[in-house]
């Protein structure tokens, strides 16, 4: 169902930076190596200085380096309204968590936060690529233990 209402200014907004600690210790407590939090202003002008380019500008991504091995996961450090809404509407379309009520799990910018981190971490400790969006979500929720 979608709401024709115009989208309300920037109320559920996320601010990233003050989870930093919270997320740090989520992706080490998840992780089988360690994983830099990265949290940048823009993932696409961020990948742009390094790599040459990422798929669309997305509020996060899993990297991994080509020499080092090194894992990361990269957040843009503001995520609009708009954009957290989109998230969970992708995260609750797709299957392969069928007993969880995402809205109302991913309600808080805590639980949205953890979940997106977990949905990266799922890519890089499974080796998932684009095409497992779903086994990531599932991979996240599972570890996504108790109210956020
Ligand atoms: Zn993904």
């Amino acid at each position: 169902m979608f709401k024709d209402a115009p989208l309300e200014p920037d109320e559920s907004a996320i601010l990233v930076e003050p989870f930093r600690q919270e997320l740090n210790d989520l992706l080490q407590r998840n992780a089988t190596q360690r994983v830099e939090l990265l949290i940048v202003p823009d993932i696409a002008e961020w990948c742009a200085a390094r790599y040459g380019t990422c798929d669309g500008n997305p509020c996060a991504m899993a990297i991994r380096d080509g020499e080092s091995g090194a894992w990361g996961v990269l957040l843009r450090g503001h995520i609009g309204a708009a954009t957290v809404r989109s998230c969970i509407d992708r995260v609750a379309l797709f299957g392969g968590h069928e007993d969880v009520d995402v809205y109302e799990r991913l309600s808080s910018p805590r639980a949205f936060l953890f979940h997106l981190v977990l949905h990266e971490l799922a890519h890089l400790e499974n080796n998932w690529r684009q095409d497992r969006e779903d086994d990531c979500d599932a991979w996240a929720f599972e570890r996504l233990a108790g109210p956020c």
